[in-house]
């Protein structure tokens, strides 16, 4: 396998940088390097300033409004944005309902819900979990009875990420009780400003509030805001999850946290020594960076497999569990290297504007940020031992 990039995927890449250095909203960058939480607003001059440029839905076909990029230039142009450390994509409208919508939705669907998505003014929320299902999410209750043209959906949803800013929420609902579980559960979009859905903050361990649960009361959704067919959501729920497993490896992201961790060990002093020469250390430091070379080259295989006709495939469930395990460390270790400092954070909502006056060193509060977030990241997006569940079933094929 060649995993050389060629001329022309170097010179795309110069093209990448120059956008993220010169035009990319500046104030987005330094508010996030500060350990900031984005605003909805952020979120979508973000998304909207790679939407003026028809960079926005880089994984969707172009006949869609994607950007019909190779692979190879997506993973340069997902290089280029988190080095330049600007705002990841929202994905759930994105990377999780669009295709939904592109793949399974009706022409009208399509016409009413995609625009929105492409142009960032519509912001989604996903309604899959359940206070009852998450790794058995098969089992949810949430229920949409139908009467007449509409269905009447009661019960509760979990773990809803920036359900707080959205517009639309697409939910998986219990519609038949009948059969295996699998069975008689309905894909449906909801507006979420129909009467009766209430959304209520969860603050997570970072101080941070992106998590919601949604609650839904005699809410009635039109018939027509169904995807496909009624009972047959399982199936279009599972198509996204494959698309929601294959985001996770953010090397460049790493490989730039690695950087500043080195650089805070190079001025940090131990025991009257650089950090950076404490030999136990420098060991934890040079083998997360192996580990992150490990990664970069199971992307980059994946790739020339996908270039070479092939399909990703449960490889995605191997690299979610490698790419999050090491997000984990290499926070730990950034948590690390900031020493005391580490324990001086406030979080957003304690005190919004501490960053910018407090004694600590830049990369201190970000540090421990990130440190806090990377715990989720075994958890969602199906949790790391389904994962594991998933390699010995479906790829060592053990019984
Ligand atoms: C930050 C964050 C954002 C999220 N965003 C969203 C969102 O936007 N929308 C949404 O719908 N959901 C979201 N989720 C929910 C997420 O998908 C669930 O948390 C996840 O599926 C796990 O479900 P659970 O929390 O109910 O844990 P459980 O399923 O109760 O699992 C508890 C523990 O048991 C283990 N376990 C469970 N079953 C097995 C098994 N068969 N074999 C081995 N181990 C097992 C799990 O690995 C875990 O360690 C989010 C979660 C987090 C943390």
């Amino acid at each position: 396998m060649d995993f050389s990039f060629s001329a022309e995927d170097e010179e795309f890449r110069m093209m990448m940088r120059d956008f993220f250095e010169n035009e990319y909203p500046s104030d987005i960058v330094e508010k996030i390097g500060r350990g900031h939480s984005p605003s909805k607003e952020d979120y979508q001059r973000s998304e909207r300033a790679l939407a003026a440029k028809g960079w926005l839905a880089v994984n969707w076909p172009k006949s869609d409004g994607g950007t019909g990029w190779t692979a190879n230039q997506k993973y340069i142009f997902d290089e280029e944005l988190e080095r330049a450390g600007a705002l990841n994509v929202v994905p759930m409208g994105l990377l999780y309902v669009g295709p939904v919508i592109y793949t399974f939705g009706t022409d009208d669907q399509k016409k009413r819900w995609l625009p929105g998505i492409l142009d960032s003014t519509t912001f989604w929320a996903q309604g899959y979990s359940e206070p009852g299902s998450g790794s058995d999410l098969a089992s949810l209750q949430c229920a949409a009875i139908r009467e007449g043209d509409e269905y009447v959906v009661n019960g509760t949803k979990i773990w809803t990420s920036l359900g707080q800013h959205a517009d639309w929420i697409f939910c998986l609902l219990r519609t038949d009780n009948s059969g295996k579980k699998q069975e008689g559960i309905t894909f449906l979009c909801i507006d979420m400003a129909t009467p009766g859905i209430t959304v209520n903050p969860i603050i997570t361990i970072d101080g941070k509030h992106s998590l919601n649960s949604v609650t839904f009361e005699d809410v009635r959704v039109p018939v027509e805001n169904r995807i496909g067919e009624e009972g047959k959501g399982w199936t279009y729920a599972n198509y996204l999850l494959g698309h929601e497993r294959t985001s996770y490896a953010h090397v460049a992201g790493k490989r730039k946290q690695l950087e500043d961790i080195r650089a805070t060990a190079m001025r940090t002093e131990s025991d009257g020594a650089r950090l950076l020469d404490d030999p136990a250390f420098a060991a934890k430091l040079a083998t997360l960076e192996t580990r992150l070379d490990a990664l970069e080259l199971t992307v980059l295989r994946t790739l020339a497999s996908v270039a070479e006709g092939g399909a990703p495939g449960e490889e995605s469930s191997i690299l979610k569990i490698i790419a999050t395990e090491l997000a984990q460390d290499i926070t730990e270790l950034g948590m690390e290297a900031h020493g005391a400092y580490a324990q001086a954070y406030f979080p957003d909502s304690a005190a919004p504007a501490w960053t910018d006056n407090t004694p600590v060193p830049a990369g201190a509060a970000p540090a421990v940020a990130q440190y806090l977030g990377a715990r989720a990241q075994s958890i969602y997006g199906g949790s790391n031992e389904i994962q594991k569940n998933i390699i010995s079933k479906r790829i060592l094929k053990l019984p």
